[in-house]
């Protein structure tokens, strides 16, 4: 699979985006594209990775941002 689209995550809540300019999560609005790993989260409330990484959006997030 190859990705045209350089991925970004949210510097706050990890939520990796597209071309999002606006975190649909948390608002924010600055994002870096050096992240490593990510996880699918699709039901928050009975995830653990979700609780511990603080997530209650369904979404993919980034797992490490290198800066
Ligand atoms: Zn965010």
């Amino acid at each position: 699979m190859i990705f045209l689209v350089k991925e970004k995550a949210c510097r706050n809540c990890r939520k990796i985006v597209e071309e999002e300019k606006v975190c649909p999560v948390c608002g924010n609005t600055t994002f870096t594209t050096f992240w490593r790993g990510y996880v699918v989260i699709v039901n928050p409330e009975q995830s653990e990775i979700a609780k511990r990484m603080g997530i209650n959006t369904i979404g993919k997030y980034a797992l490490r941002l290198s800066r």
